[in-house]
This record gives C-alpha cells, sequence and structure tokens, in this order.
C-alpha cells in the first residue's frame, strides 16, 4: 500500500502552472529549447497537487508504468535522490519524455476530471534534471557478466531502452546504427527547440560508460550482412524504426520544392549540429510553405520554416476542427480527441481544417507554385466517417515549398529483414509475438518497426519488454522489470 502524500489539500490551494517559455518573438531567432531553466520550487509546487488518489489512473495512463504518486511525494518532500530512485525504476530515459512526451498519463490524471491536470511531465523533467545535477543519475555497470553478446538495430529510444536494460542484466550489449549520431528520430528528426541534442549526448555518455558498445555508419543489411550479425551474436533486437513515408499521390507530387518533411527536418538537425548538409539545401527562407499533415511532425516542420524566416506558414488538416472540450462520447479517462496547439503553433501558423489537397500547380520550370484545394463535408454512420468536397469551393492556395508530414507507412523492408526472412503484418510492420520474437529464431523487435510509427514513451517500453524476452531466452529467466503489457497496449493507438 503507498502511504505518500504530502499536502492533502494542495490540489485545492493551487492550479496547475508550467515554467515559463521563451517569447514566442525572441525564440523563433535560434534552435534552442523554448523553456527557461526548470524551477524546482515550482516542481516542488505543484506536485502537492496530487491527491495521492486510491487508484491513480495516471499510472495505468503512462504505457511505462511510471510510479506518478510517489515520486510526486517524493518532490514534494524535497527528497530528490527518492524521486531518483523511483522514477528510473520504470523509465530510462526520463530527460527525454519529461521534454517531448504527449504525457497520456495526465490525461487520465484524476484531477483532470474537473481541474487541470497536475503537471506531470515537468514535474518528471524536474527530477531528471535535478538528478543530474546532484551527481544522482551516474553509470551503473553491472556487477557480473553472462559472456552472452546482444545486437541492437537502431538507436532510437526503442534501441537505447533495450540495450540499457539488458546491459544491466549482465549481457555484452553492440547498439548498430547506420547514422553517424546515436539517437534515432531523438537526434535526426524532432527539433532541437524541443529537445537539444546535448541531452542525448549526456545520456549515451552513461550508457557507455555502463558498457553499452555504440557502433555508428554501420547500415545492417547493407554495410555489414544480417549473416554476420546471425554468426556474432546469442540475440539480435530489431528496433529499426519506420521509415517509410506515407506518400500524397496527388497531381504534380513530384515537382521541384515538394519534399517529405524528414528530409527536411534531418537537414535543420545537422546544421544545428554543424554537419554539413550534403545534399541540395531544402530552407524555407522567404517562402510561402504549405504543411500537410497536422500530427507531431507537420508542427515540427511549422516551427522549423517559421525559425527560417518563411514568408508564410500554412498548415493543412483533412480532419475537421477538433472541439476546445471532450465530446460526452470521449470521457475522462480516454485520451482527449481535442483541439492541439503546439508551441511551434503559438509561433505563427495559418491553421485550416477539413480541407482537401487536389493537386499541386508548377510552373514553366517544373518548380511548385501553388496547391489547389477545397472543403470537405464529412458524413457520420454506423460504417464510420465519410468525407466529401463540397461543390464550389476549389480554389488555389499561393506555395512555393510543400512539405509532406502526412506519416510513417511502415519500417524498411528491404535489406536487412529481407535478408533475415523476416515476416511483417498487414501493415508492414514486424511481425513478433507477445515476448516481441520474430519468425526467425533469436530475433526479437520493438518500438516503431513493431507497433508502427508511435511515440517515445512506447519505444522506451517496448524496448525494455523486449529485453526482458531476451533475457529469458538466453538466461531461462529474468530480474528485469516488466510492466506486464496487456494485448490492447501492444497495439498501436
Ligand atoms: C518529426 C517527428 C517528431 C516527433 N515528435 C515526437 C514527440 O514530440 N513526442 C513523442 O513521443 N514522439 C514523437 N515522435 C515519434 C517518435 O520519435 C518515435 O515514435 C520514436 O522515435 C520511435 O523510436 P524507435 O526507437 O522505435 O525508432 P527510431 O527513433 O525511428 O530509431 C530507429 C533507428 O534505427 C536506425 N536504423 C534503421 N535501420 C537500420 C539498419 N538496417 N542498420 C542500422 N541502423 C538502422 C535508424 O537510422 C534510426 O536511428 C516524432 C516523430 C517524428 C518523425
Ligand atoms: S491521478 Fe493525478 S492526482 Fe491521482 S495520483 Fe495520479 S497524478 Fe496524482
Amino acid at each position: 500500500m503507498n502511504l505518500a502524500m504530502g499536502k492533502e489539500r494542495g490540489f485545492m490551494e493551487l492550479g496547475r502552472a508550467l515554467p515559463p517559455a521563451r517569447d514566442p518573438k525572441e525564440r523563433i531567432n535560434d534552435f534552442k529549447e523554448i523553456y527557461l531553466e526548470p524551477g524546482y520550487e515550482l516542481a516542488n509546487e505543484q506536485a502537492t497537487r496530487c491527491m495521492d488518489c486510491g487508484v491513480p489512473f495516471c499510472h495505468s495512463g503512462c504505457p511505462l508504468g511510471n510510479k506518478i504518486p510517489d515520486f510526486n511525494d517524493a518532490v514534494y518532500k524535497e527528497n530528490w535522490a527518492h524521486a531518483v530512485e523511483i522514477l528510473s525504476s520504470t523509465n530510462n530515459f526520463p530527460e527525454f519524455t519529461g521534454r517531448i512526451c504527449p504525457a497520456p498519463c495526465e490525461s487520465s490524471c484524476v484531477l483532470s476530471i474537473n481541474k487541470n491536470p497536475v503537471t506531470i511531465e515537468f514535474i518528471e523533467k524536474s527530477i531528471a534534471e535535478k538528478g543530474f545535477e546532484l551527481g544522482l543519475i551516474q553509470a551503473q555497470p553491472p556487477v557480473t557478466r553472462t559472456g552472452r553478446k546482444v545486437a541492437v538495430v537502431g538507436s532510437g529510444p526503442a534501441g537505447l531502452a533495450a540495450a540499457a536494460q539488458l546491459n544491466t542484466a549482465g549481457h555484452w550489449v553492440t547498439v548498430f546504427e547506420k547514422q553517424d549520431v546515436i539517437g534515432g528520430l531523438l537526434a535526426y528528426g524532432i527539433p532541437d527547440f524541443k529537445l537539444e541534442k546535448w541531452v542525448i549526448e549526456r545520456r549515451v555518455r552513461l550508457l557507455e560508460e555502463e558498457g553499452v558498445v555504440f557502433k555508428t555508419n554501420v547500415h545492417v543489411g547493407v554495410t555489414m550482412s544480417a549473416d554476420e550479425l546471425k554468426a556474432d551474436f546469442d540475440a539480435i533486437v530489431l528496433c529499426c524504426g519506420a521509415e517509410v513515408p506515407k506518400e500524397l499521390p496527388i497531381e504534380g507530387h513530384d515537382l521541384k520544392g515538394i519534399h517529405y518533411a524528414m528530409d527536411y527536418l534531418v537537414q535543420q538537425n545537422r546544421r544545428v549540429r554543424g554537419v554539413e548538409v550534403q545534399e541540395e539545401p531544402i530552407l524555407a527562407t522567404g517562402k510561402h510553405v504549405i504543411v500537410v499533415g497536422s500530427g507531431d511532425t507537420g508542427s515540427d516542420c511549422v516551427g522549423t520554416a517559421n525559425r527560417q524566416k518563411a514568408a508564410s506558414v500554412t498548415q493543412i488538416a483533412r480532419m475537421y476542427e477538433p472541439p476546445r472540450q471532450r465530446h460526452d462520447h470521449n470521457p475522462w479517462p480516454q485520451v482527449p480527441m481535442v483541439m492541439q496547439t503546439s508551441s511551434s503553433h503559438e509561433e505563427g501558423c495559418n491553421r485550416t481544417w477539413a480541407m482537401l489537397t487536389k493537386a499541386f500547380v508548377g510552373d514553366a520550370q517544373g518548380h511548385v507554385k501553388g496547391l489547389i484545394v477545397a472543403d470537405l463535408q464529412c458524413e457520420e454512420s454506423v460504417a464510420g466517417k465519410r468525407y466529401f468536397e463540397i461543390e464550389g469551393t476549389e480554389r488555389e492556395l499561393p506555395c512555393d515549398m510543400a512539405l509532406v508530414a502526412i506519416g510513417f507507412a511502415y519500417t524498411q523492408p528491404k535489406g536487412l529483414l529481407e535478408q533475415l526472412g523476416i515476416t511483417l503484418d498487414e501493415y508492414g510492420s514486424i511481425l513478433a509475438d507477445t515476448r516481441f520474437q520474430t519468425n526467425v529464431e533469436k530475433v526479437f523487435t520493438a518500438g516503431d518497426a513493431r507497433r508502427g510509427q508511435s511515440l517515445v514513451v512506447w519505444a522506451i517500453s517496448e524496448g525494455r519488454e523486449a529485453a526482458r524476452a531476451v533475457d529469458e531466452f538466453l538466461m531461462g529467466t529474468s530480474a528485469l522489470p516488466s510492466k506486464n503489457l496487456s494485448v490492447l497496449d501492444l497495439m498501436a493507438w
């Protein structure tokens, strides 16, 4: 039984508060994180809003099963060492999730039934940063080694979590990454204004001190064969992400000036890292930019285009404008289907909804100059939603550059997966059983490669669970922790 809970009526005395963000006018002049230094006093104050519910819904809302009321209590009591210990027991990388998690735990926080939820994500970031500041988060190499060797392919959050856990269990772990830097989409994809890259480098240094070996610029299946990998390692964990983007197959999609969001975002990540961009530069400076797609990736394109001083930024969504408040059919503790305004939107963006993208229009040089759109109407029936174009609404929007950010379809099937003979599911993701085992002996998988495009917190969760399954496979039993994900958890959301 949890006998935590510091201040009994904190939630009645205090409202939700977050540290101030930098002024949008100022922050669009650089790529630094948008929040000011973490306020530990604020975290301590906000932690008192936690009611230490008998049934903490926040706990089950978190894919990692973070023990939220317990660390809230430790923060309230300023027992940072205990807070770090509690948080690290379920989350390998709170410094990542504390910055960029959409925080499903906050959506399911009991307070959010009729008040604003506890600032769980901010408290998590505060614990992580205070932990590093006080030297509480340090390398903890395993005391004994099993002599077993595990290869992890892909160094995104799933690969890093799997590597961290398997190393803790005493196995020798090597992480192979085809890029020149460790981190997966955390490093190349997510912009620095959401997650500065020193945060990843700090964690990678710790993992190295703990004994994990990282090999960058190794494209398994291309510069190193799958057979080599199988011969050298006792188990393999495929954490290759879902890299194949969804296409926008409309007329004119191959005109110059139309790019996949990732090609654009990765170039800017490289510039910020000080690495030379080899390809033709994709820059929004002075251009009328249209971002097609309303998710995280689209929002990151908006923030990046504003920092590159685009003439205008328009984001197009196919869906209707979401409501400001939950609908009755979307009750707590479900994830609220309400309007999300990201920090990038606050910086300036013309957001449009229920819009059909019909065709790109080019100029004489084959460069995009416009996008033909029309408004959509939605009809709902028991069979689902059907969208219809509203007659007479067709028009052309000016567009010097378009960024396609409508998501990722599946993991790259060619090369490594072909060589290993991996079976894919109907969506093109790697098929695995509930123990993260693929159809190929000793080959496991985790993260976006298995569940399709998802979230960092799910990638960490899957990496941890897959590590336990690998440990059991190698040793017959495992002392690594598990959240015991349900079949529902294992489906993408
Ligand atoms: C632009 C963008 C913004 C996002 N923002 C957020 C956000 O704010 N919050 C959030 O929770 N989620 C966000 N996401 C989603 C999140 O980043 C992913 O769900 C998460 O990174 C998946 O982790 P992963 O480890 O499974 O794969 P990835 O992070 O994709 O890592 C896979 C790695 O495998 C490597 N690889 C692939 N094949 C090979 C091979 N054959 N050999 C060697 N290496 C290989 C790749 O180079 C890559 O580094 C965002 C995604 C994008 C694209
Ligand atoms: S649901 Fe909210 S109030 Fe209740 S224990 Fe979790 S964080 Fe605290």
